[in-house]
């Protein structure tokens, strides 16, 4: 089994400590994948003290030499897709086809921060007083904390590093510790495309590593992607010494449908936007809220197409659906569904494992359907980060969107609908980061991504906004 080392100052290094640990496959639990190190206050300091270092001639390197270079990254990861997306799927449990999905979209993602590098633009102003030559021009923070969870392995990175170097940044990146496989592999590929060391630095390691890099004060900038609980504890470090956050968090994302004649074509999008990688997406749908009379007929359409949902190993040919990523992660998840169940929430469809030994042939879930769920069911509030489905039956418009605000959560939502009265109606009253029209909740590589009340704070990632999340403004007044 291979041992997988830090990468810091240009270097692949062993910590300290010489402890590390193994990651496993989720669809074969007993298959060790590698070790990694089990990082500590040592390897964050010798990253931190690289990234310090290496940070001003970083950014003043032209930025037409870090645009190419950019480039030449995503140009690696693009080539390297059916690699990678072997990797995150033995690592993270996905699908194939959506493992070189993701790996195909994090290179796009990284070409456009790659041009962002050249559009680092301030503004002039006209003076109020003679001879004076009034400007903004953007500034690197300094030194930034990415730190990422497990789902989107390769994707969650490139979008937080690639605008972060665009930008100036030095980085010390933190991985999940379920998927440092795919970081190592990116790391190498930002090595190969030429990047100076101690610009990037990869420190692999548990939750306390994660924390000890956010709370020293050489960190300026930290973007985080992960639960909420977690978003909030880092926000609040963050606050203590002003450094600038970006946090992606978590969603409870309702699909609404309402006076919808293409029901079919509705049940198609949310089954999808719910069941993608497990349903183990900030962006799933994650509840239907229905209109009593359009109910029935929606709920056979969507058992119709959850029935065509293939679990299985993620490497095997026509798997449309794999396992969750942890023993933790399908605990997590049953708990929900027994809760379901003991609150009189109607199971429909699913609700078990679908292996009896869990441990040795994988985590396994079936896809789940449940209806007639109270808006106050933990089913219909909370994140589950799993294969189920809730269906909320309301009377009307106005209670649907009441009920679609009624979560912490304001990441994405979406409308099923042919009233465009309702369309507006429900683009200026749901409370979200994002909001899509008879389509799920699929984003795209070079539009502002993010999320209001509990799913996020700070500058949204993803196209012209990242440059907010990664600079400082200075306003320059020149006589
Ligand atoms: P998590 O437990 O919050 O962990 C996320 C990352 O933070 C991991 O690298 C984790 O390390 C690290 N971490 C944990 N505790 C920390 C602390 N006190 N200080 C610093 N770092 C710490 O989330 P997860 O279970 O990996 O991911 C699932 C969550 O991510 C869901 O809530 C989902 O909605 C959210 N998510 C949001 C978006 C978005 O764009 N809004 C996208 C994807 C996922 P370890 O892995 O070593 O514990």
């Amino acid at each position: 089994m291979e041992r997988h080392q830090n990468y810091i100052d240009g270097e692949w290094v062993a910590p300290k400590s010489k402890e590390y640990y193994q990651t496993h496959n989720p669809a074969r639990p007993q298959e060790a994948l590698g070790e990694f190190p089990l990082s500590a206050a040592t390897e964050v300091d010798a990253a931190l003290a690289a990234a310090e270092r290496a940070r001003d001639t970083w950014s003043e390197m032209p930025v037409t030499q870090r645009a190419a270079l950019l480039l030449r990254f995503s140009q690696l990861l693009a080539d390297s897709t059916n690699e990678l997306a072997k990797i995150i799927t033995l690592e993270q449990g996905k699908a194939l086809c959506e493992s070189a999905a993701e790996v195909t979209r994090a290179a796009t993602e990284a070409s456009f921060a790659a041009g962002e590098a050249l559009r680092l633009c301030g503004q002039t102003f006209p003076s109020e007083r003679p001879g004076l030559t009034c400007y903004t021009v953007l500034e690197p923070l300094g030194v930034v904390a990415a730190i990422t969870p497990w789902n989107f392995p390769v994707v969650s990175p490139v979008r937080k590093i690639a605008p972060a170097l665009a930008c100036g940044n030095a980085v010390v990146f933190k991985p999940s510790s379920l998927t440092p496989w795919s970081a190592v592999f990116l790391l190498t590929l930002f090595e190969k495309a030429g990047l100076p060391g101690g610009v990037l630095n990869l420190v692999i390691g548990p939750s306390a590593t994660g924390e000890r890099l956010v709370s020293d004060p050489r960190v300026s900038g930290i973007s985080f992607t992960g639960s909420t609980a977690v978003g909030m504890r880092i926000y609040e470090c963050a606050a203590r010494r002003m450094a600038k956050v970006q946090l992606e968090l978590g969603g409870k994302n309702p699909a609404i449908v309402l006076d919808c004649q293409d029901l079919d074509g509705a049940a198609s999008q949310i089954v999808a936007a719910a069941f993608l990688c497990s349903g183990q997406r900030c962006t799933a749908l994650s509840r239907v809220i229905v209109e009593d009379s359009l109910a029935d007929p929606l709920v056979d359409r969507l058992l119709a197409h959850m029935k065509r949902i293939c679990v299985g190993n993620g490497l095997e040919p026509g798997t449309t659906m794999g396992p969750l990523v942890s023993r933790e992660q399908m605990e997590i998840v049953a708990g929900y569904v027994r809760r379901g169940i003991e609150g009189g929430a109607m199971l429909i469809a699913g609700g078990h494992m679908l292996t009896a030994d869990p441990e040795n042939q994988g985590y396994f879930y079936a896809p789940t359907l449940f209806d007639r769920v109270s808006p106050e069911s933990p089913l219909a509030l909370e994140e589950i980060f799993g294969p189920v489905l809730p269906v909320i039956r309301v009377r009307d418009a106005q209670q649907s969107f009441q009920i679609a605000n009624g979560t912490r959560y304001g990441l994405a939502a979406s409308l099923f609908t042919q009233n465009p009265c309702l369309v507006h109606e429900f683009i200026k009253r749901v409370k979200s980061g994002m909001v899509h029209v008879n389509h799920g909740t699929a984003s795209q590589p070079h539009i502002p991504f993010g999320g209001v009340k509990d799913s996020g704070q700070g500058a949204f990632s993803i196209g012209p906004t990242v440059k907010e999340a990664f600079t400082n403004l200075k306003t320059v007044y020149f006589k």
